[in-house]
């Protein structure tokens, strides 16, 4: 026990992994604290060995029941070693393979599963991406931090590898804890080393293949493709020959996303984290895993080409048209199986006779969905042949054949793997096997015929074996040749050296069955997996289909419509609806219109009237369109973008507990950074989460410089009214709203986003229906009504303290500040509650009386003296800050 245990933690300190499994016998042991944790985690019973005085705890799973466990631990963030026995008396251990959250092939589930290598060079940053159980593997190369960041979040990674640069970045690490799921695992610096990286990939893709691709041999890319490609070689998963193609792209082929756009708007998972209730699920109507995956790709990653957006939308169009063809397109893809991640099965030798079989039967719906796409008119017209066009027919006819001429009916099953005809030494052993097993099947009658026995039967068990069991009225018959085994209550067993040499045939030729099964098994399998590539490009194909009907089969069931895809800046948007939320409730349409004298949209409303919803749905109406499919609108034009840009106020956020103005902030930056003249821009309620003067400050100037500098598209929802102003002074900003009504001092919402600013009052209605005791919302409609026409308003004291009643408060509209205008000081008052509203107009209101101190009138020469316009949010707000340090 002692030196099992030894070796245990012998081999687990090699392996590096957090768990190790080691096979003991038919058992895969988990010793010592390895064994606690796996007891922990999955409820496995730990048992106490004790030897030489020391006791260790112990936990086991049978050799074959290991996968569920491994999975299990892999998902929950673990490493796991398993370390096998080898060798002819099975007495020498070693680790065979690690599972890792990026390299898991058990993996479940349609969600794709990438490892991600990053490596940084200068301010290049290569990413390479891997996901083993589909094969698939794709390649970039980014400028800066923030597009690797959002590049790598667009994976949603089981598993980043950071290149050496990286690893002690504790910036880019904890922003990648924060934008992703993922584990992160260090793997030798050697890997990403230029020569040896490249060299990897040169070895599995060809000399060439780095140069197609347009990446430097030696750069970052190229780096981080090796060390992912040594990675998973490592891990021992053995799926590099299911890696058959490099796909590289260009980060800039699709609309720049950030983690938090991506999370605001709720494309794979809602703000909560959950999928039900996200863009995604609302959409997904796919009938396979690897449509389901192709969906998704597609909804992270719009594109910015028109031409193969319009061919994804002449696709829908035909199948959204013709409802009979797009069932029965549908219909032939139901239940096809998830040739990509068979391919890696394949490949790495875990998949099953009945794997392959799903293989030949999905092979085989590729020349009826061909017939169904090419008969019809209405769709032989459309695109979707040249989705088919991609697979090799032939080649995959083929391999369909040669399979499905190999393979039993039932493979497995009583017959066998293979069909008769297949093999002929199999077929002559399976003979064998047929006659033995007619000898012991018609043996009895035999007996019954040659002797006098006749309560004799035939059977087998575990123990014994066949045997001739006779009841003991018939004992004393039995010929001298019989051999009795065991006593029953009623009757004996017996055995003749005839039945032991037939059944010893029996067994031999069972075993030598099984040997040649399963020889030519792996010989097929290893046929199936050097054909990984055609069985990924069919996958592909079948995955693209089933995502443009899933299209459009939404677009025909919600009425939504092909979007007018423009090449200008336009954004045209009549009667738009948001695509999750009209699944829930009676929506009211809206129009979104951009053009001429409207780029900025500054969007109002009383709280809870449908803001936030509607800068969303217009944003989701330009991800669908950019995605390919048709959008829930009468008609949009849409003029592509290059990114969507989207921030909700830390204010909103605090409630969930998921951000701090310093974040919303940064994020404000970022946009300021990122967004270009093509881009759409979201803002919801930005500026929020600071002290309202403050926050007004940091609002106007964002939209000073996004109206001036970036040029974006923009909707801006604010409760600060003050930024309705900004309509009449720039060129390009416009007011909308979102209508209620009044009526009876009740509130009610319309929902329909009209021009102009919201009138302002509807707070108090709302606290008038809350229930707000009557004297106080009266008496906040005079204040209200006396604050607007810029009067002083009188404090009144309360009817129990001494009463000061004549002091008089001016609220100034512009800064939110009460200044108290008591003795006799009325005029001062007015004057300064007009100059504050004059922003930027120099306010002189500071006069005789009121002298300012100098310190004061340090901080307005400074105030007066900065350029809004060239000042990130950021700085301005760091200065605020400092000048009311000052001013206290
Ligand atoms: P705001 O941002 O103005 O506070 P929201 O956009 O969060 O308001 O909308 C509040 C609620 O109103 C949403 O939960 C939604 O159910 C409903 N809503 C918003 N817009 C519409 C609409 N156009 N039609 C129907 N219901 C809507
Ligand atoms: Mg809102």
């Amino acid at each position: 026990m002692t030196g099992i245990v030894e070796e245990f933690l012998a081999l687990k300190e090699e392996s590096d992994a957090d768990v190790l499994a080691m096979q003991v016998g038919d058992f895969y042991e988990f010793f010592a604290d390895d064994a606690r944790l796996v007891a922990d985690e999955l409820d496995l019973k730990v048992s106490e060995k004790s030897s030489h005085g020391s006791s260790y705890p112990m936990a086991g799973v049978p050799l074959t029941e290991l996968t569920p466990y491994l999975k299990s631990l892999v998902e929950r963030g673990y490493t796991v070693a398993v370390a096998e026995q080898r060798g002819d008396d099975d007495t020498t251990r070693e680790v065979t393979r690690t599972a890792t959250p990026g390299t898991l092939l058990e993996a479940t589930g349609a969600d794709a599963r990438y490892l991600v290598a990053v490596v940084r060079d200068g301010d290049t940053y290569g990413l390479a991406a891997v996901d083993v159980t589909t094969g698939t593997f794709r390649l970039t190369e980014v400028e800066d931090e923030r597009r690797a960041l959002a590049e790598l979040g667009r994976f949603s990674p089981e598993e980043v590898l950071p290149g050496p640069t990286l690893r002690g970045d504790d910036d880019f690490c904890e922003a990648v804890r924060e934008d992703t799921d993922a584990t992160l695992s260090v793997h030798g610096t050697e890997a990403f080393a230029p020569g040896k990286a490249t060299h990897e990939v040169r070895e599995r893709f060809g000399e060439g293949a780095l140069r197609a691709v347009g990446v430097e041999s030696e750069g970052p890319g190229a780096r981080a493709a090796g060390a992912a490609l040594d990675y998973v070689a490592e891990t021992g998963v053995g799926v590099l020959s299911s890696l058959t193609r490099l796909q590289p792209y260009r980060a800039d082929d699709h609309v720049a996303l950030d983690p938090t756009t991506r999370r605001n708007l709720e494309l794979t998972a809602t703000m909560r984290g959950e999928r039900e209730g996200s863009l995604a699920a609302t959409l997904d109507h796919t009938v396979t895993a690897m449509g389901a995956r192709r969906l998704e790709a597609w909804l992270v990653r719009p594109l910015q080409r028109r031409a193969e957006l319009e061919r994804r939308h002449d696709c829908v169009a035909a199948l959204a048209d013709n409802a009979l063809e797009r069932d029965a397109v549908r219909e032939t893809l139901d239940g096809a199986a998830d040739l990509e991640r068979l391919a890696a099965r394949c490949t790495s030798g875990s998949a099953d006779p009945s794997a392959l079989k799903r293989v030949v039967d999905t092979l085989a719906r590729l020349p009826d969905l061909r017939e169904r796409v090419t008969s019809s008119p209405s769709l032989a017209d459309s695109p979707l042949g040249d989705v088919l066009d991609r697979v090799d027919a032939e080649a995959a006819a083929d391999l369909r054949e040669t399979v499905d001429d190999a393979l039993a009916d039932e493979p497995g099953g009583e017959t066998g793997i293979f069909a008769r005809g297949y093999d002929d030494e199999l077929d002559e052993l399976a003979a064998e096997h047929d006659d033995l097993v007619a000898w012991f099947d018609t043996l009895a009658e035999r007996v019954k015929a040659e002797s006098d026995l006749s309560r004799v039967t035939v059977d087998r068990n575990k123990t014994d074996g066949y045997y001739l069991q006779v009841g003991h009225s018939q004992t004393d018959r039995v010929p001298e040749s019989y051999r009795e085994v065991k006593t029953l209550k009623n009757s004996k067993r017996y055995r003749t050296e005839e039945l032991d040499a037939k059944e010893r045939a029996l067994f031999r030729v069972e075993e030598e069955r099984a040997a040649r099964e399963r020889e030519l098994f792996d010989e097929l399998r290893a046929e199936v997996a050097s054909h990984a590539s055609l069985l990924q490009d069919a996958g592909r194909a079948l995955a693209e289909l089933d995502a443009l009907a899933c299209f459009a089969e939404h677009a025909s069931a919600n009425r939504w419509t092909r979007p007018e895809l423009r090449d200008d800046r336009t954004l045209d948007v009549t009667a738009g609806r948001h695509p999750v939320v009209e699944q829930t409730v009676e929506f009211v349409p809206n129009d979104a219109r951009f053009g001429e004298g409207r780029r900025f949209l500054v969007v109002t409303g009383p709280n809870m009237s449908g803001k936030s919803t509607y800068m969303r749905q217009t944003a989701l109406i330009v991800l669908l369109a950019q995605a390919g499919s048709f959008v829930p609108a009468d008609s949009a034009a849409v003029g592509l973008v290059d990114g969507v840009y989207t921030r909700v106020g830390a204010l909103d956020e605090l409630a969930q507990g998921r951000s701090t103005f310093m974040v919303e902030m940064q994020e404000l930056s970022n946009i300021l950074h990122s967004a270009t003249e093509d881009s759409l821009v979201v803002l919801d309620e930005v500026g929020r989460g600071t002290a309202s003067d403050d926050g007004i400050s940091i609002a106007w100037a964002a939209t000073e410089y996004l109206h001036n500098e970036v040029r974006a598209k923009t909707l801006f929802a604010t409760h600060y009214h003050e930024l309705t102003e900004l309509a009449a002074r720039l060129e390009g900003v416009q007011n909308v709203h979102v209508t209620a009504e009044e009526r009876d001092g009740d509130v009610t919402f319309l929902r329909t986003v009209a021009d102009g600013p919201a009138d302002r009052s509807y707070g108090i209605h709302v606290a008038d229906l809350a229930g707000v005791p009557d004297p106080v919302v009266s008496r906040s409609r005079d204040v209200l009504e006396r604050l607007r026409a810029d009067e002083a308003v009188d404090v009144r004291g309360g009817s129990g303290g001494g009463s000061e009643g004549s002091e008089q408060v001016v609220f100034d509209l512009g800064s939110g500040e009460l200044r108290a205008t008591g003795d006799g000081g009325g005029d001062d008052g007015e004057a300064g509650g007009n100059g504050g509203r004059e922003r930027g107009g120099g306010s002189e209101a500071g006069d005789g009386s009121d002298a300012l101190d100098p310190e004061a009138e340090a901080v307005l020469d400074e105030l007066r003296g900065t350029d809004v316009n060239n000042s990130s949010p950021l700085d301005l707000l760091q200065r605020v800050n400092e000048w009311q340090k000052r001013l206290d």
